[in-house]
């Protein structure tokens, strides 16, 4: 049995495993993606890892053209644009991501409800032990 604790930390280190993991409510069966400790549900912390499949449904979008500068250093901007959104797993869970494998220069050409399937990629910045997103399924 996974003993890691129910958060970020170890969220990350399951994706550069290339595992979606979150946890999973033992009391009360609602799944939390990323990982919670606790239960809002019923205020429970019988918590259990679950693994996700990493798919799901585009939920919400938007496309990024004022960035952080850690975004502009890796080439991102007015010119350059990038999708971040929401993807809704089939699970349940809605999880923010990287949207990827889309022109966020064309909003318009992104639907809403769209499949989506998670990619593991390297790192993109020094700071990032690993790194994830979604692009539509094809
Ligand atoms: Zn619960």
């Amino acid at each position: 049995m996974e003993t890691k604790p129910f958060n970020d930390h170890s969220f990350y280190e399951f994706i550069g495993q290339q595992q979606l993991m979150g946890s999973k409510c033992e009391d009360c069966d609602t799944l939390y993606c990323p990982p919670r400790a606790f239960c809002p549900n019923c205020g429970g912390t019988n918590m259990a890892w679950h693994q996700f499949k990493g798919i799901g449904n585009l939920a919400a979008f938007t496309c990024i053209t004022v960035c952080a500068p850690q975004m502009i250093a890796l080439g991102y901007g007015r010119d350059n644009p990038y999708c971040v959104g929401v993807v809704h797993l089939e699970e349940g869970p809605k999880i923010d991501a990287r949207i990827l494998g889309v022109n966020a220069k064309k909003p318009e050409t992104i639907k809403i409800g769209t499949k989506m399937n998670i990619q593991y990629l390297e790192a993109e910045t020094e700071n990032d032990t690993s790194f994830m997103g979604f692009s539509p399924v094809k």
